[in-house]
């Protein structure tokens, strides 16, 4: 067994009441071991789970301008979450545009017409619409969508 502080790497005081120590008392690190706790007491008992969101509930009801009163004293994450679901629409509406048309996305000018220089010609073939959300979704494509499907070379 270590006797290093799982969260801040100090060495242990060795105490015999708790021969299974792994955090050392500091209270950012009491902290910490807390916070993993309720993790993954969140993650594996789903009764738990069900308490806290009931408790949670039941003071948000006692407290009902909680959130209103936060975002005003925070105007700075008020506009942050705009830009930031702006951008998940955005997104969202070209996806609902691949899905409805079935269309392709393609930037106009990503393969200018120039038949003598090229020797192979490619077609874009259309992606699937979960496929296309995920690399979307982590940026792959920053700003412009250009070929969003697999390509092949196009049969004569
Ligand atoms: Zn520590």
């Amino acid at each position: 067994m270590s006797s290093r502080c799982t969260c801040c790497g100090r060495r242990l005081e060795w105490r015999p009441q708790n021969p299974r120590q792994r955090y050392c008392r500091r209270a950012i690190c009491q902290n910490e071991r807390r916070r993993r706790w309720r993790k993954a007491k969140l993650k594996a008992d789903l009764d738990y789970r069900n308490d806290q969101r009931d408790s949670q509930r039941s003071w948000l009801e006692k407290h009902p301008n909680y959130w209103v009163d936060w975002r005003s004293r925070h105007p700075e994450y008020v506009e942050r979450n705009r830009e930031l679901q702006k951008a998940r629409d955005r997104v969202k509406a070209e996806l609902a545009a691949v899905t409805r048309t079935g269309a392709v996305l393609a930037k106009n000018d990503a393969c200018p017409d120039k038949s003598d220089e090229i020797s192979v010609v490619y077609e874009l073939l259309p992606a699937k619409a979960a496929e296309l959300a995920k690399r979307l979704l982590v940026g792959l494509w920053p700003g412009h969508l250009v070929a969003p499907g697999p390509c092949r070379p196009r049969s004569p």
